[in-house]
């Protein structure tokens, strides 16, 4: 999943970016209300995380305008203690769903993972193809009854591949899925983690069919058949 984080406080932005990064997230931060717009319209994020009070253009905003541009991506609001009026602006102008600072990391990270499921809801944290299972919310991954032991890398290149099991996906897709800006993203990175998940998800099971596969030219899927 990627995630937007627009925050005009750099400790709160960073550390919020840190934590979500640990997590698997792959994570932009914008620091304006003016930025965080352009990002969030050009970009394909999976969930927004925007604070109210925003410099050059706000963060209720910045929601009204990313909806009247049709941009449907889930917005998490942060709002100060006490400005209860943000939170109905911010809902009204189509905001999922908001959260009162100070809040704990813990609850940050529920609220995005349910928003990051809202779209595919019959989804839930269970994904799955085939014989091959990962674990959203406990970060199990199993195949065929084992244990495969990914890096989080891995594993968040799997997740999002299952999310779009049996699509077949370009690597500029899986790299704005999976890496933000400022990873370094060598040419052949997509190819690479794509081969350490083959070894982890497909090798060791030499009698089953391969689940991850290479379409030439195109990209890559992961899905039992053609
Ligand atoms: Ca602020």
């Amino acid at each position: 999943m990627r995630i937007l984080v627009v925050e005009d406080e750099h400790k709160i932005a960073n550390s919020i970016k840190r934590g979500l990064e640990q997590e698997t997230y792959a994570v932009d931060v914008a620091y304006d209300g003016e930025s965080g717009f352009d990002l969030a319209s050009t970009t394909d994020y999976d969930v927004i995380i925007l604070d109210v009070m925003l410099p050059k253009m706000d963060g209720v905003e910045v929601c009204r305008q990313l909806r009247q541009a049709h941009i449907h991506t889930p917005i998490l609001m942060l709002t100060a203690k006490g400005q209860l009026n943000d939170k109905v602006e911010g809902l009204n102008a189509g905001a999922d769903d908001y959260l009162v600072k100070p809040f704990a990391f813990a609850e940050l990270l529920a609220r995005i993972r349910a928003l990051g499921r809202r779209p595919k809801e019959s989804l839930g944290s269970m994904l799955s193809a085939a014989d091959l299972s990962l674990n959203t919310l406990t970060y199990e991954v199993a195949r065929a009854g084992r244990h495969i032991d990914l890096s989080k890398k891995e594993f968040a290149l799997l997740e999002y591949m299952l999310r779009n099991k049996n699509r077949i996906l370009t690597k500029d897709q899986i790299i704005n899925h999976v890496w933000h800006y400022d990873a370094d993203i060598l040419p052949n990175t997509v190819e690479v983690y794509i081969g350490y998940l083959r070894n982890k998800i497909d090798k060791p099971f030499t009698d089953k069919p391969s689940l991850l596969q290479t379409v030439r030219g195109f990209g890559y899927k992961i899905g039992r058949d053609s």
